[in-house]
C-alpha cells in the first residue's frame, strides 16, 4: 500500500514536556500560528487556579482564541506534514495520564526555561519519556529575558537528566542584549528581526564567521559567542543522529516561544529530524509495522465529562497500523468481542471533526459507553495483536476513603471498581483494617474520582488526606505483618501485592536498616 506508505512517513506524533511555566502552551501556539491554524499571536495569559477539573493547558488558549481545541489531541498541518500534538498537561491537573499520554508519542519536546533550568516535573516527565527510547528535542526558552549561562544550562541538563546533548544553535547574549543565534546546523546567524517574519539570516563561511560587513562582528557578544560555540562544537559531543533517534542525545535549541524568535528554526529540524511512526513490538514477540495493512491501536487515555452537559467520555486511541476507516468493524483484544467504530472524533486545531479516515501515527478519539478499558487493544483481522502492557506508575499521593452514606455501599463499591479499572486511579487497602486508600500521581484525579462517585454512581465519599508517601513494593514472601507501622503502612494493591506506604525517604531508609535483606521495588 504505498499511498499508506506515503501518509504514514508524513505523521509527527508528539508531546510537550515540561515544568509549569517554562512556556509549553506558549509554543504549542506558536506552532499553531506558524501552521496557519491560527492567525495572530497573543500572548496566552497566565493560567487560573480555577477549581474546574476539566481544565487544560490548551483551553486557556481555547478560550483567548476561541477556537475549539477542546482537550487533549489537536493535529495540524505543518510543512506538508500532518503533526498530532498530545497534551500532558501539567499543573493540578497534572495526574497518571500525563504520564501515559507519554506512551503513544514517537518523539517528545522538552521546554527548559533559561531562568530556572531543569524544574522538578521536567525531570518527571523526562524519566518516563527516557525510557521509551524516544527522541527528546530541548528547546531552552525565554531568551528574550536575562536568563542563566548557556553553558551552565546545557551542563546540567546532562547532569541532572543524564543524556548528552547536541546545541543545535548557540545564543549570542540573552535579554535586551539578545544579538542573535549562531545556527551550527544550519551554517548561518539567526538575527532578531522586528517580528518574527522579519528574522534575518545570515550565511557563515568556512571559518564560521558571518558573511559581509557588519558592526556586531567586532562586538565581543559576537566574538565571545563564536569562541564558545566553536569550543562546544570541537570538545562537545558529535551530531549523531542514530543516537537521537533513540533518545540518547538531545538536540539542543535556544529561543524565546513569547516573540517567537528561534521558534521555527527550532520546528523545521524537529520535523526534520523526528521520526515519523515506528514498528511495535506485541506481545507474541511479532513487530508490527506501521503500514501493515490490518488496522490496530491501543487506548492509552479515557476521558469522561468532557462536555458536562453530554457526560460523554471518550476512548483516546493511538493508530499503531494501518489505517482507520470510519465504520470499521474491530476485534477488541480483551473481550475477543466485534464492534464497529461508528462514532469517532479527531482533533482539529479548528474543529472537532467526525474522523473519515485516519493511519499509524494518528489518534482518534471514540466515543465509549463504558466499552473500553486504558491499555485495551483493537484491531482488524483474523489474527489477534496484542500490544505490550502500559506501564504502572507509583502513585505519590494518598487519601483513606470511605463511603458517607452506609446505606450506599453498593453503588460505593461498584463505582470503585470500575473507576480503578478504567485506570484513572489506583486503590489500595490497607493490611490490618481492610480500610480503602486510593493512590494518586497528581491531586487531580482525587477529585475527578469523587465527582464521577457522585454523578455516575450517586455515592458520595469522605476523602481523608494522607499527603505524600512513598509506595514500595515488597515479594509476598518476605511479608511480616509486624512491618506495618503508622511511618511505613503496610497495605495490599488491587491484585493483593503487599505494598509499603512510607511517610518520608527517612522512613524507608529506616526499613532498610531494619530489614535488610527485604527488596523493595517500585513502578515506573
Ligand atoms: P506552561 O505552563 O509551560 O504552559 O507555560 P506558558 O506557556 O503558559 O508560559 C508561562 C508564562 O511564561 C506566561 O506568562 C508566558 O507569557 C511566559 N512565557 C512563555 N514563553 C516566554 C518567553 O519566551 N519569554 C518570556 N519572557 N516569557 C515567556
Amino acid at each position: 500500500m504505498a499511498g499508506l506508505q506515503e501518509k504514514v512517513s508524513k505523521r509527527r506524533t508528539f508531546a510537550i514536556i515540561s515544568h509549569p511555566d517554562a512556556g509549553k502552551t506558549t509554543i504549542t501556539e506558536q506552532l499553531l500560528l506558524f501552521s496557519g491554524a491560527i492567525r495572530s499571536a497573543g500572548t496566552v495569559k497566565a493560567k487560573g487556579k480555577g477549581k474546574d477539573f476539566a481544565t487544560s493547558d490548551w483551553m486557556e488558549i481555547e478560550k483567548q482564541r476561541g477556537i475549539s481545541i477542546t482537550s487533549s489531541v489537536m493535529q495540524v498541518d505543518y510543512d506538508g506534514l500532518q503533526i498530532n500534538i498530545l497534551d500532558t498537561p501539567g499543573h493540578e491537573d497534572f495526574s497518571e495520564d500525563t504520564y501515559r499520554t507519554l506512551m503513544a508519542v514517537d518523539a517528545a519536546v522538552m521546554v527548559v526555561g533559561t531562568g530556572k533550568g531543569i524544574e522538578p516535573q521536567t525531570k518527571k516527565l523526562f524519566e518516563v519519556v527516557s525510557r521509551r527510547g524516544i527522541p527528546i528535542f530541548t528547546f531552552m526558552n525565554k531568551l528574550d529575558r536575562d536568563g542563566r549561562s548557556p553553558l551552565e544550562l546545557v551542563d546540567e541538563l546532562e547532569e541532572v537528566l543524564g543524556i548528552d546533548a547536541y546545541p543545535m544553535n548557540w545564543p549570542l547574549g540573552m535579554g535586551s542584549g539578545l544579538l542573535g543565534l549562531y545556527d551550527l546546523y544550519n551554517k548561518r546567524l539567526e538575527l532578531r528581526g522586528a517580528d518574527r517574519e522579519h528574522d534575518e539570516f545570515i550565511p557563515l563561511d568556512e571559518e564560521g564567521e558571518a558573511v559581509g560587513d557588519y558592526e556586531f562582528k567586532s562586538s565581543s557578544l559576537y566574538q565571545q559567542g563564536i569562541e564558545d560555540a566553536m569550543l562546544l562544537h570541537e570538545a562537545g559531543n558529535e551530531f549523531d543522529l542514530d543516537k537521537i533517534k533513540k533518545g540518547r542525545l538531545t538536540p539542543v535549541f535556544f529561543g524565546s516561544a513569547l516573540t517567537g524568535f528561534g521558534v521555527k528554526t527550532f520546528l523545521d529540524a524537529f520535523v526534520d529530524l523526528a521520526s515519523a511512526p515506528d514498528s511495535h513490538e506485541l506481545m507474541n514477540g511479532e513487530i508490527l509495522e506501521p503500514t501493515d495493512e490490518r488496522f490496530s491501536g491501543f487506548v492509552f487515555k479515557i476521558q469522561a465529562n468532557m462536555n458536562p452537559k453530554h457526560r460523554d467520555r471518550i476512548a483516546f486511541v493511538r493508530i499503531c497500523s494501518g489505517q482507520f476507516d470510519k465504520g470499521m468493524e474491530v476485534t477488541l483484544d480483551r473481550t475477543g468481542k466485534t464492534m464497529r467504530l461508528a462514532h469517532t472524533t479527531q482533533f482539529m486545531a479548528d474543529s472537532r471533526e467526525e474522523v473519515q479516515s485516519a493511519v499509524a501515527g494518528d489518534i482518534i478519539g471514540l466515543f465509549d459507553t463504558g466499552n473500553f478499558q486504558i491499555g485495551d487493544s483493537i484491531y482488524t483481522g483474523n489474527r489477534e495483536i496484542e500490544f505490550k502492557p502500559l506501564p504502572q506508575f507509583t502513585p505519590e499521593l494518598f487519601m483513606k476513603v470511605s463511603p458517607k452514606n452506609v446505606m450506599k455501599q453498593k453503588s460505593f463499591h461498584k463505582g470503585m471498581e470500575q473507576l480503578v479499572q478504567e485506570g484513572a486511579i489506583q486503590l489500595y487497602k490497607t493490611y490490618h483494617s481492610q480500610e480503602y486508600i486510593l493512590g494518586a500521581v497528581g491531586q487531580l484525579q482525587f477529585e475527578i474520582f469523587q465527582h464521577r462517585l457522585l454523578n455516575e454512581y450517586n455515592a458520595e465519599v469522605e476523602m481523608t488526606p494522607m499527603g505524600h508517601r512513598i509506595a514500595r513494593w515488597i515479594d509476598e514472601e518476605d511479608l511480616d505483618t509486624s512491618m506495618s507501622s503508622s511511618r511505613n503502612l503496610l497495605a495490599t494493591d488491587r491484585y493483593g501485592q503487599p505494598v509499603i506506604l512510607f511517610e518520608n525517604t527517612f522512613a524507608e531508609n529506616w526499613f532498610k536498616d531494619k530489614y535488610p535483606d527485604v527488596t523493595l521495588h517500585q513502578l515506573m
